[in-house]
């Protein structure tokens, strides 16, 4: 196990029409590493003024340049974004894996290639998609004809998770852009890396300044809570806890704006007996500790039929035991730590009610030792629960780290029963060889994605979202675009 190379001190400040730009109160805070919890950099805390002076160049932009161009003139751009992301691939990877200390083949892999390739799609399903038109009878005979134009919605608030940052963000920035709105985001106070580099990219590229802007700070009482309150904002679009959904939707209330939230989630698996064994542990070690269970779509409650859940629950304290915490750089490293000491502290404390309500605690449950500076990093133990009720708040509440409880059940009723038990309504994962139940169950488990026989499989054109309290609207191809531009019928009388 190495320690993570010690890098000079970065200052992250806001990108504003096109220009990086200071707080004008010098209220700075710090970004520590989470997995050696050294300090990387300063963050400029933006307020009323920076939110003020990026609405005001999002809404000049959206009047300019940008607001001239023809769809077509757009998606070249947003290709040449991701082009550009693709050319700067490694100062992309170095910077996530800065802020949230996870692995660098993740980032490789995954996070950095999706975060590019979410403005090629939206690139091309924007010049992909038609509006409907009807030709309407009338009484003198001649007829009308009603068709459908698409308008950019206006300016976007985009208020961002730390999980998976890039990925996450262009998802709604790619869209936003791609319907010809501008945006200004919010990245979590946590990774304001990649967020800041996309600045770079915007005017290397030569997108028009003040399309893309970009405030750093907290929520309440700072850039996130401004910016939601903010008059002349025409949509908010946000990733992040249920309760700060709800806060958001109270703040912008009086301006009846549109949202589009993507929010938490207490998802399950559910194991048939007869499964493909191993494929389903395999996805189950992914869908519990990737991200060291920092996903919204990750699995914390697990329904195991009863003929296969003793060998089931081996099988996955084996693999669980088999991560290797260490530093993000190191190829051998498959697991990382918790993004701050704050979250640690949380995931920490479910792990003491877990053994307080009477858990059988199968593996972890405690803090792994590391050595040299790794020890002062956020980790936690992968840990697997056994043998508590459906009332235990480990059972019933979000945790977002990597942890799972494993309840046996007997019949198929009794699973959906099980799974439908909760507040969130995000995402499940169903494991049979039965086509027939995979169907009937899909359709009775109320959530917003079901995925049978894999875990995050995504193509992005399909419907994402949560069901009840995981969110509200959808997002992805289409969808995004219902969100992302204002339809407006034109009726011409013949
Ligand atoms: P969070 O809600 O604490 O913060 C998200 C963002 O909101 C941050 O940028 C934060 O500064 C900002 N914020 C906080 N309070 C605010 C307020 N009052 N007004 C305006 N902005 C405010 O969430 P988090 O801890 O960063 O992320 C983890 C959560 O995100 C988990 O609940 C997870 O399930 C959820 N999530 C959901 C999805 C999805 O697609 N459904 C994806 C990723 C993460």
């Amino acid at each position: 196990m190495t320690n993570t190379p010690q890098a000079p001190l970065r200052e992250f400040k806001h990108f504003i029409n096109g220009e990086f730009l200071a707080s004008r109160s010098q209220k700075t805070f710090e970004k520590r590493r989470p997995s050696d919890n050294a300090l990387i950099g300063t963050i400029h805390e933006g307020m009323s003024d920076e939110i003020d002076a990026a609405v005001q160049a999002a809404r000049a932009a959206l009047e300019g340049p940008w607001g001239r161009m023809t769809i077509e003139e757009r998606s070249t751009l947003l290709y040449k974004v991701a082009d550009e992301i693709t050319r700067r691939f490694d100062e992309f990877v170095a910077a996530e894996m800065a802020d949230t200390g996870q692995p660098k083949t993740m980032m490789e892999h995954a996070f950095i290639p999706r975060g590019a390739a979410n403005f090629k799609i939206f690139a091309d399903v924007v010049k992909n998609v038609a509006t409907e038109s009807f030709q309407t009878p009338t009484p003198d005979g001649a007829g009308a004809l009603n068709y459908a134009i698409r308008s950019p919605k206006g300016v976007i608030g985009v208020i961002c998770p730390w999980n998976s940052p890039l990925l996450l963000m262009t998802w709604k920035v790619a869209p936003a852009l791609a319907c010809g709105n501008t945006v200004i985001v919010k990245p979590s106070e946590e990774t304001p890396g990649t967020a800041t580099l996309l600045g770079e990219v915007m005017n290397a590229v030569g997108i028009p300044k003040g399309v893309y802007n970009v405030v750093h700070g907290f929520g309440p009482n700072s850039a996130g809570e401004f910016l939601t309150k903010h008059d002349d904002v025409d949509a908010i679009t946000f990733t992040g806890e249920t309760k700060t959904g709800a806060a958001i939707i109270k703040a912008g209330a009086d301006a009846i704006r549109d949202v589009s939230f993507e929010l938490g989630g207490k998802n399950a698996g559910l194991i048939f007996a007869d499964c493909d064994f191993d494929a389903a542990i395999d996805s189950a070690v992914r869908s519990v500790f990737l991200n060291c269970g920092q996903v919204c779509l990750g699995t914390e409650r697990l329904y195991v039929e009863r003929p296969i859940f003793d060998r089931f629950v081996t099988a996955l304290k084996t693999r669980a035991e088999a991560l290797k915490p260490g530093s993000p750089e190191d190829k051998g490293t498959t697991f990382g730590p918790l993004i701050s000491q704050e979250h640690r502290n949380k995931v920490l404390s479910y792990y003491q009610k877990a053994k307080a309500e009477g858990a059988t605690v199968v593996t972890g449950g405690g803090v792994p030792v590391m050595t040299d500076t790794l020890a002062q990093g956020s980790w936690v133990e992968p840990t697997i629960w056994t043998g508590l009720p459906e009332s235990a708040s480990v059972v019933r509440e979000e945790i977002f780290g990597p942890c799972c409880h494993i309840a046996p059940f007997d019949t198929e009723e009794e699973v959906i029963r099980l799974a439908n038990d909760t507040p969130y309504g995000l995402s499940t994962t169903i494991w049979t060889r039965d086509l027939s139940r995979a169907h009937r169950v899909a359709a009775k488990v109320n959530v917003g994605i079901t995925w049978v026989n894999s875990w995050f499989l995504r193509d992005l054109r399909t419907p994402f979202g949560g069901a009840k309290q995981s969110g509200l609207g959808r997002e992805g191809g289409v969808h995004s675009l219902e969100f992302y531009s204002e339809l407006r019928n034109v009726c011409i009388k013949l």
